[in-house]
C-alpha cells in the first residue's frame, strides 16, 4: 500500500545503519529507537500509539533476546516486525455471522470516507464467499447517495434496498428496519446498511446512526476510516466510538500517497481491530486485513 511508502523508506534507512555491526551498543539502540519514533510520528502515527510501541521495542532490544542465528540488525528488524503486527491487531479479525440470518452489517464514518464504495466492495466479496447480500440505502442525507449506491450495487451484482418514493423517504431508520424484514422474506443472508456521513463530526449524524443501530441491532458495526486524513483519524475514530460504537475498522484509500499512520494508530487508540482494507476505486481493490502481511509490507 502506497500510504506506507515513506514510513517503509525511513525504517529501512534506519535499519541499514545497523548493518554489519557485531554488537549493538546502548548508543546504537538509542539512536535506532529515536529514528523509529521519528519515522512513526512523521507518518502521522499518534503519540498515544508511538509511545507503547517504542517502549516495547526498547525493552526487547535491551533485554536478553539474543539469537545466535540473527545478527543485531536482523534482531531489531524482527522485534519491530513483531511489534508492528501487534499494533495492527495481531490476528486477523474475521466477520462474525449471525446464528439466525440475516447478518446485519452497519457502516459508519465521515462523508467521503469511502462508505458507499466500501459497501459495494464488501457485498461483492461476500458474494464470492457464497453469501447473498443486499445493500441498504440508509444515507438519505445526500440527494445523490441512493443513486450512487444503486450504481455500486449494479456493478457488484447485488440488489439494493432503497426507500420507495413517497414511502418512508427521509426516514433512514425505517428504511434500515424494513430492509431486515425484506432480507428475511427474500432469503438474503447479509444486510449491509450504508449510513449518512457528514463532513465533520456532528451530533445529529451521530444520533441518526445510533437510532439506526438501535433499530436494526447490527451484528457488526464497521467504522470506515480514510487512511489519508492523518492525525484527525484518531479524533474521528474516538468520536464515532463515543457516539455510535463500533466493532471493527475498515481502512480506505490505502493506495493514497499520504502518511498512513492512521492505520497504525486506530487499533491502539480504540482497541478495535482493523478488519478490511480498501485500496482503490475499483470493487476488486479490497481485502481482508492481515496484520502480519501488512507489517511485512511496511518492512519490505
Ligand atoms: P462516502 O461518502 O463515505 O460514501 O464515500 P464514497 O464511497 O462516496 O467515496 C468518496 C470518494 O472516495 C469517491 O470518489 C470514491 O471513488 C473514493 N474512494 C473510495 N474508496 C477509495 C479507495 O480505497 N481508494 C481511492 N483512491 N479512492 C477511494
Amino acid at each position: 500500500y502506497d500510504v506506507f511508502d515513506t514510513l517503509s523508506d525511513r525504517l529501512s534507512a534506519t535499519f541499514k545503519n545497523l548493518r554489519g555491526k557485531g554488537r549493538l551498543s546502548q548508543q546504537d539502540i538509542d539512536d535506532t529507537l529515536r529514528e523509529i519514533r521519528r519515522a512513526l510520528l512523521e507518518a502521522d502515527v499518534s503519540l498515544q500509539a508511538v509511545r507503547p510501541f517504542v517502549a516495547a521495542v526498547r525493552a526487547r532490544a535491551e533485554g536478553a533476546e539474543v539469537s545466535k542465528a540473527l545478527n543485531p540488525a536482523q534482531q531489531i528488524v524482527k522485534i519491530v516486525n513483531e511489534e508492528l503486527v501487534g499494533i495492527l491487531g495481531g490476528e486477523t479479525r474475521r466477520l462474525r455471522f449471525a446464528k439466525n440470518p440475516p447478518t446485519v452489517i452497519m457502516l459508519a464514518g465521515l462523508q467521503g470516507a469511502g462508505k458507499t464504495t466500501l459497501a459495494g466492495k464488501l457485498a461483492r466479496w461476500l458474494k464470492t464467499e457464497g453469501h447473498t447480500p443486499i445493500l441498504v440505502a440508509a444515507d438519505l442525507q445526500r440527494p445523490n447517495a441512493v443513486t450512487q449506491l444503486q450504481v455500486v450495487g449494479e456493478r457488484a451484482g447485488v440488489p439494493v434496498f432503497a426507500p420507495e418514493p413517497g414511502n418512508g423517504v427521509g426516514d433512514p431508520v425505517k428504511v434500515a428496519k424494513d430492509s431486515v424484514d425484506f432480507a428475511k422474506t427474500k432469503m438474503h443472508d447479509v444486510v449491509i446498511v450504508d449510513t449518512a456521513g457528514r463532513l465533520g463530526i456532528d451530533a445529529e449524524l451521530m444520533q441518526q446512526a445510533a437510532d439506526i443501530r438501535d433499530a436494526v441491532r447490527p451484528d457488526e458495526i464497521l467504522f470506515v476510516l480514510d487512511a489519508m486524513i492523518g492525525q484527525n483519524a484518531v479524533e474521528t475514530a474516538l468520536a464515532f466510538q463515543d457516539g455510535v460504537g463500533f466493532d471493527g475498522v475498515v481502512l480506505t484509500k490505502l493506495d493514497g500517497d499520504a502518511r498512513g499512520g492512521a492505520a497504525l494508530s486506530v487499533r491502539e487508540v480504540t482497541g478495535k481491530p482493523v478488519m478490511f482494507a480498501s485500496s482503490g476505486e475499483k470493487l476488486e481493490d479490497f481485502d481482508v486485513f492481515h496484520p502480519e502481511r501488512m507489517a511485512g509490507r511496511i518492512l519490505d
